[in-house]
């Protein structure tokens, strides 16, 4: 599972003059993220890159769709009359400026709904003046997503709800919706049309991954992502680059590649179970995609997969760390904090590097996980091990882009203060890399589970999961092992989980940012924060809750009783996640992860704007150019970084616009 949006909370290199942090959008940063290692690769993996980066791409309008059904039209209309102004003066600057804004945290959150929010934002200009916006595109020669006989005006109309009203489908997945209402129908994203919780019992999906479930006269009906199926057009397209990619790649690439296009054929499990042992036994290659329907938590059932897309290479240097964590695995889950019958024997195949990425989309960019720990198939993983990567260029654009001030502003003492300043990317890193391969990869589930805890746990896994893999983190954070392994220097250990303790409870403050509306929480990995922070509060005496000058500060002052309260949380964690235990996760979250005092969010609000800090950050990806000698062969690829969010959006949107 993707493990999201840290704490970024880095000090400024200055010793680096290119540019990380581009711009601010509303409460988001955008930043581009570099691949220096790229010009050191062969050609012939950097050719392989090429064709995984077009096959990636190829599919970006999948999610696009997935999320929101109106998202490829809305996006459609953005972008004509932002293409438009720029070659006329025909337009008002104000409701410009407006459009630009809204487009570019379109582009960033893959359609109107905030990523961690799952709220809805709309545009603040008027329909008029956005309509005089449209017309003066029109009158420009832009072209629109018309229907048959459709006007400009009937257009926007059409979509005046979604672009302008944020209480018309509020929220793209609604995991807690009020008034008992159903948590599909509370859900604006495309993964279900007409169909409820109750519509679902006694039925059993097929293809429960990779299917929209549709209600249809009265029966459900699965539309299969596949060739020939839903998204036809776009998975034809990843499959012919995918195949150009496969003379490139190595030997266990290429099966992986292989199983990948006949599973994207037939849409069948059986051909989605061979894929993920596939590509969990491709170890050793530089060069490795990810690309598929993966994670699940856009699905309120937390049963259908988001389609994605990663390319990456293995930052050898970096990869050390991560390798010794995954070496000793073993030695890890024999202390497990948790009833000795959850733990695993004989643990294999966590294959763990960090990388550096070069192209996401789908549900990976703008806005990108720090850590992967793939296949979520319990089943596979614990038949064939998993593969967990840490995105290094990634929390190197966040370390460059973000301000010390963040820190600052909710650090009790100086010393504190200070411990994070030395600390807590370090911290940050190691703890980020024992989450996605001691925390994800470790445990076992009871057999009756049948390897599917997802479907007990239902709305409840991810965030359990998530939880599950932050806990281990922070108990082994502490342990003497790590020193010996040479991970971090004895004498530093205890500051370093000092800091790594304070910076994870200043964080439940810090998040609340994040959520401007309503008083609950609903992306998973901040509810699972939220949950450990709130419970180590009622259940330990590890953190204290202080205000200073009217402002709310969350302390940390007892590093082994933090330590002691989180091994207690984890044990009940596993037991719920090994037994399925659906009741007591909901209460779990209920009581500590998913409702806030809005007072408080309030402070937490005025503190960061006044500091004009950012909630979250879109990254802008590398640009790649084949360059093609006179056989029409690639000779080289080049790589480039454009610095220009809308620029990279609008030329993705070009290379698919010929897909759908
Ligand atoms: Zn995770």
């Amino acid at each position: 599972m993707g493990l999201n949006s840290p704490v970024p909370e880095t000090a400024v290199d200055a010793t680096l003059d290119r540019r990380y942090l581009l711009e601010r959008v509303g409460d988001a940063a955008v930043v581009q993220v570099y691949a220096d290692g790229f010009r050191d690769l062969s050609l012939r993996d950097k050719t392989l890159i090429w064709h995984l980066s077009r096959a990636a791409i190829a599919g970006r309008d999948i999610f696009y769709d997935q999320r929101y059904r109106h998202n490829l039209e809305m996006r459609d209309l953005l972008e004509a009359i932002l293409v438009s102004a720029q070659t006329s003066p025909d337009f008002d600057v104000a409701t410009l400026a407006e459009i630009a804004r809204f487009t570019k945290l379109f582009w960033i959150n893959t359609g109107p709904y905030n990523n961690l929010t799952a709220r809805k934002f709309v545009l603040s200009c008027t329909p008029d003046a956005f309509a005089a916006a449209a017309h003066a595109a029109e009158r420009n020669g832009a072209q629109f997503p018309l229907r048959a006989g459709e006007t400009v005006d009937e257009l926007l109309a059409r979509l005046q709800p979604m672009l302008f009203d944020a209480s018309f489908e509020p929220f793209v997945t609604n995991k807690t919706p009020a008034n008992g209402q159903d948590l599909l129908e509370a859900s604006a994203n495309n993964l279900y049309v007409g169909v409820s919780m109750k519509d679902l019992e006694g039925f059993a999906e097929r293809y429960p991954l990779n299917s929209r479930l549709v209600k249809q006269d009265g029966r459900l009906v699965e539309e299969v992502y596949r060739v020939g199926g839903r998204y036809d057009r776009p998975i034809a397209a990843i499959i012919e680059h995918l195949r150009a990619a496969i003379p490139y790649a190595t030997a266990a690439t290429a099966d992986a590649l292989r199983a990948l296009i006949r599973f994207y054929t037939t849409g069948e499990t059986i051909d989605r179970d061979a894929y993920d042992v596939a590509w969990v036994q491709d170890k050793d290659s530089t060069v490795d995609t990810i690309n598929g329907f993966v994670e699940v938590y856009l699905d309120a059932r937390s049963m259908k997969g988001a389609w994605e897309a990663l390319v990456f290479y293995v930052n050898a240097e970096k990869t050390s760390q991560i390798r010794t964590i995954a070496a000793n695995a073993q030695w890890f889950e024999d202390r497990m904090p948790w009833d000795p019958k959850y733990r695993k024997e004989g643990v294999r195949g966590i294959t763990a590097n960090a990388i550096d990425i070069v192209v996401e989309t789908g549900e990976s960019g703008p806005i990108t996980p720090v850590g992967i720990n793939l296949p979520n198939d319990q089943g596979i993983r614990e038949r064939y091990g998993s593969k967990s990567v840490s995105l290094s260029n990634v929390n190197e654009a966040y370390d460059r882009s973000t301000l010390p001030e963040f820190r600052q502003e909710f650090s009790w003492s100086i010393e504190e203060f200070e411990r994070a300043m030395r600390w807590t990317s370090f911290a940050g890193e190691l703890t980020t890399n024992m989450h996605e391969v001691i925390g994800h990869g470790s445990g076992k589930v009871a057999e009756r589970l049948n390897g599917n805890p997802q479907a007990a746990l239902k709305e409840q896994f991810s965030a359990i999961e998530e939880s599950r893999a932050d806990l281990v983190a922070l108990y082994f954070v502490a342990d003497p092992k790590l020193a010996e392994l040479g991970l971090l220097a004895a004498e530093d250990q205890a500051d370093i989980v000092r800091a790594e303790y304070e910076s994870y409870a200043r964080n439940a403050l810090v998040q609340l940012r994040r959520v401007r509306e309503g008083t609950t929480i609903e992306e998973d990995h901040m509810r699972n924060r939220q949950m450990i922070v709130r419970w180590l509060m009622a259940h330990t005496r590890a953190i204290d809750v202080r205000t200073r000058d009217g402002k709310t500060y969350y302390v940390m002052t007892d590093a082994a009783a933090f330590r002691e309260g989180v091994g207690r949380l984890l044990a009940e964690v596993q037991r719920i996640k090994g037994e399925g235990d659906y009741d007591a996760a909901r209460g779990l979250f209920d009581e500590y992860g998913v409702h806030f005092d809005p007072a408080l969010r309030d402070e937490i609000v005025a503190r960061v704007d006044r500091l004009h800090l950012p909630s979250y950050t879109g990254f802008v990806m590398p640009r790649l150019e084949a360059v093609r000698d006179e056989t029409g062969a690639i000779a080289d690829v080049e790589i480039s970084y454009p610095c220009d969010l809308a620029a990279q959006m609008l030329e993705y949107s070009s290379i698919t616009r010929t897909l759908r």
